[in-house]
């Protein structure tokens, strides 16, 4: 089973992601999550994050072939934040014909530009575990992980800056993936301003 999630910042894939992945019993895969995990030994990419733009096709496909090796992913994954580009979608279909596998469902997730500055400023995630904390699940201490009792911190590309930046390549670069997908009849949109539980029965009705 293999779902792509795709939205602008603070659409919801994050949360959605993990909700769907618990429910299916298949991996969540973030890019945004395994750069930010190399971006702590390399300053190149640590700068281009905290930039919102983008890192180039190769490095990130290289890290995704490497991810999706795992064991975890082989009864399935959901990919969050990628394809991002058009040249992202043909390197991954190249990926998925090396693996023998095909994707099931594209989902966007859209949600109205206020509820999403208001979620950008209001997240934190685990500097130890990652895990993200948001206006739907608040953390029981506001400054530290309820799994692992690490520091939360703020993203260092919320800002109001580089959300707008993140907003501009997200629509230049939609508009071809989402067609992309429509054409091979495999998208669906969701509106993500309800309950991110609702995730699981939006995903499977279709
Ligand atoms: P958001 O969707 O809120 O921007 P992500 O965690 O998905 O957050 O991504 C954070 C950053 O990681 C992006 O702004 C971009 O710099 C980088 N990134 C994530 N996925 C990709 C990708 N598929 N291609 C290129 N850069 C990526």
């Amino acid at each position: 089973m293999i779902y792509i999630i795709t939205g602008g910042p603070a659409t919801g894939k994050g949360t959605r992601s993990d909700i769907l992945a618990k429910a299916l019993g298949i991996a969540h895969i973030s890019t945004g999550e395994i750069l930010r995990e190399v971006a702590k030994t390399n300053s190149e990419i640590k700068d281009k994050l905290s930039k919102g733009e983008l890192i180039s096709d190769e490095i990130i496909t290289d890290l995704l072939r490497d991810r999706l090796k795992k064991d975890d992913c082989k009864k399935g994954f959901i990919l969050d934040g990628y394809p991002r580009t058009l040249n992202q979608i043909y390197l991954l279909n190249n990926l998925l014909d090396e693996m023998g596998r095909k994707i099931d469902k594209v989902i966007e997730l859209t949600a109205p530009d206020e509820l999403v500055f208001k979620r950008i400023l209001e997240r934190k995630s685990c500097s130890k575990c990652g895990r993200m904390y948001g206006i739907d699940f608040p953390p029981k201490n506001p400054e530290i992980c309820d799994d692992c009792g690490g520091k939360l911190e703020i993203r260092t590309d919320d800002t109001k800056e580089t959300l707008q930046a993140r907003i501009n390549t997200y629509k230049e670069n939609s508009k071809e993936i989402l067609k992309y997908y429509k054409d091979c009849g495999l998208l669906l949109t969701v509106d993500s301003s309800g309950h991110p539980e609702n995730i699981v029965k939006e995903a499977l009705e279709d």
